[in-house]
């Protein structure tokens, strides 16, 4: 292999230049301890950063087995080593000078979730791959080799150094990560055993600092479960941990307006995922299959078979396999629930606030005025201890004015002055007080959910495939945009990055007439799984920057790609 030595030299001769002789640059270099890799340059000082990658042997990286033998403990490292390789990065943005983006020096941003990510991947040998971005100094057009010569002699070689081996890096507090990451795995497989939909630990912190920061509030009030739900727990490092079950079935979460309902609801959707110490809710843990379920008016809906929900629409529209392009707050919430059914959710989460009040009740008055006949929605509330009793979907709600779900629900929370009181007595025997003007609802069929993905021939294998992402907003290929701003649960901007590549591979692959839009997010989801984010890159090398969604959020994409065709 070629040395450090010979990448000096390389640079010497091509200094001055102009920009496109970096291209020689591209391929391994040994440095001492690891090995550089140069996987794609920029064509100009201003286009996207340079590609480099890092790979360190586990023979010298020395990681011990037991930091990374299990999944779970993977990740946890792998989020670990970005965040320290991270801080020793940053220092060194930009202290190389010149035009356009040169000098930058990047890691992927990590928020308060840890996630699989391609910006760090640990084998089973140990060995460290961690993937950055770095602008090529130019002035002007003219290479500046001297100022590269800078970022990968003196700057990263230190950056390497001191956080990648394990011998550099402060023992305990590697252990404790991982500590933590056991902690939380633990509850997740207790949650089943338990018979709970989610744990939500005392002295937990739900809020966050603000709307644009993830950070836990000050000063917030900890969480402090009712006796009536407390469970405790022992987990393997941290000892007993006392908490809220929320269990399986039918759980309503009320309150005055402003009394913590929505921020416990969106500390569970997000529960999906594990969180880092210090952020308040590393003991927040919900079933991993949880779906938010909201409103979401104007999505495109493709043959979806909404019929338990809605049915003779006075345009005789065919229910049972639904397309619209523009939703209703209704049909797409009805949609919203049936197709997290088809993904396996075992848990859907509900704010009345972001959801279709005709989606969700009927009243009493409403029932004698228009009959039956004339409504074609069946409500949630018909449905939601059918979806419980038949197919084990339990519904964690939040409902701040309406109280027709109390004679529905097995568990009733009152959040009051952000504490959770359990009320579910009281309010059954208020509730039995005024009984349910109940119509009578068949039990509903599965939905069918046969429904064939057609290759559109919109691109074929040689077509260059344009993908961009808007935040968490939405992904874009070629021109099409597949809006997921009302997919909640999807936390990184890298996983909208992710969903991008795999709707390209899905087209090249997957779509073929005959299998069924949740037979590719099934296949989609066993290649991630199995093999990880880099096996649905394609290119000659992977890219950083791209971190693992849940099946439930491809599915979600999917689901509203307007271009697919049935
Ligand atoms: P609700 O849905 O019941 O109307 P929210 O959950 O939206 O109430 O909370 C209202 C406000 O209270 C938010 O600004 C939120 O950040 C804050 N808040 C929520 N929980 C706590 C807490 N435990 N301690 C302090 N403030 C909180
Ligand atoms: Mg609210």
């Amino acid at each position: 292999m070629k040395t450090s030595a010979d990448l000096r030299e390389l640079l010497n001769r091509i200094d001055h230049k102009g920009y496109p002789a970096y291209k020689d640059t591209r391929g391994s270099w040994q440095f001492e301890g690891y090995v550089l890799s140069i996987d794609h340059v920029q064509g100009d000082p201003f286009a996207a950063p340079s590609k480099v990658s890092v790979h360190v042997p586990g023979k010298l990286a020395s990681f011990p087995a037991e930091l990374f033998d299990q999944k779970h403990k993977r990740i946890a490292l792998q989020d670990y080593l970005i965040r320290q390789f991270s801080r020793q990065v940053q220092a060194f943005t930009f202290k190389a000078k010149g035009s356009g983006k040169s000098g930058l020096l990047s890691v992927s941003h990590c928020g308060q979730e840890i996630l699989e990510r391609t910006a760090c991947e640990i084998d089973k040998n140990g060995s460290v791959c961690v993937r950055m971005e770095i602008g090529f100094p130019a002035n002007g057009r003219t290479i500046n080799a001297r100022e590269l010569c800078k970022i990968l002699f003196d700057f990263l070689p230190g950056c390497v150094k001191k956080s990648l081996y394990y011998r550099a890096l402060d023992a305990k507090s590697v252990q404790k990560n991982r500590e933590l990451a056991e902690d939380q795995q633990f509850i997740r497989e207790e949650l089943s055993k338990l018979k709970l939909a989610a744990f939500v630990a005392n002295n937990s912190i739900l809020p966050r600092e603000s709307g644009v920061s993830d950070r836990p509030m000050k000063n917030a009030v900890p969480f402090a479960s009712p006796k009536s739900l407390e469970v405790t727990l022992t987990l393997p490092y941290h000892g007993t941990l006392t908490g809220m079950g929320v269990p399986q079935g039918i759980t309503l979460v009320v309150g005055g307006g402003y009394h913590g309902k929505s921020t416990l609801l969106k500390a569970l959707e997000l529960g999906v995922y594990n969180h880092i110490a210090g952020d308040g809710r590393e003991y927040v843990i919900t079933d991993n299959t949880a779906m938010k379920i909201r409103a979401e008016d104007g999505r495109s809906i493709k043959q979806v078979d909404i019929s338990m929900f809605i049915n003779n629409l006075p345009n005789r529209k065919d229910t049972t396999r639904f397309c619209t392009e523009d939703a209703s707050g209704s049909t797409s919430q009805a949609a919203n629930v049936v197709e997290a059914m088809e993904t396996g959710a075992q848990l859907l989460l509900i704010d009345e606030d972001t959801s279709a009040t005709n989606f969700m009740i009927r009243d009493e008055l409403m029932q004698r005025v228009v009959n039956r006949e004339s409504e074609p929605i069946t409500p949630f509330i018909d449905r939601v201890r059918e979806l419980f009793e038949n197919r084990k979907i339990s519904t964690i709600l939040v409902a701040g004015s309406s109280g027709s779900y109390f004679h529905k629900a097995d568990c009733i929370i009152q959040m009051d002055h952000y504490l959770p009181k359990d009320i579910t007595e009281f309010a059954k025997k208020e509730a039995d007080a005024f009984p349910l003007a109940e119509e009578p609802v068949s039990i509903a069929k599965e939905p069918s959910y046969q429904r064939a993905v057609r290759t559109d021939g919109a691109f074929r294998k040689n077509d260059r495939i344009k993908i961009k992402t808007q935040g968490k907003d939405s992904v874009i290929i070629n021109r099409d945009t597949i809006d997921l701003r009302y997919v909640e649960q999807l936390t990184d901007t890298e996983q909208l990055g992710t969903l991008g590549q795999l709707m390209k591979y899905a087209q090249l692959r997957l779509f073929d007439g005959k299998r069924t839009l949740g037979e590719c997010a099934e296949e989609l989801w066993k290649i991630l799984d199995a093999k990880g984010i880099a096996a649905i890159c394609e290119g000659s090398y992977v890219p950083g920057g791209f971190a693992m969604p849940r099946k439930q959020e491809i599915y979600a994409c999917l689901n509203r790609y307007r271009q697919l065709k049935m």
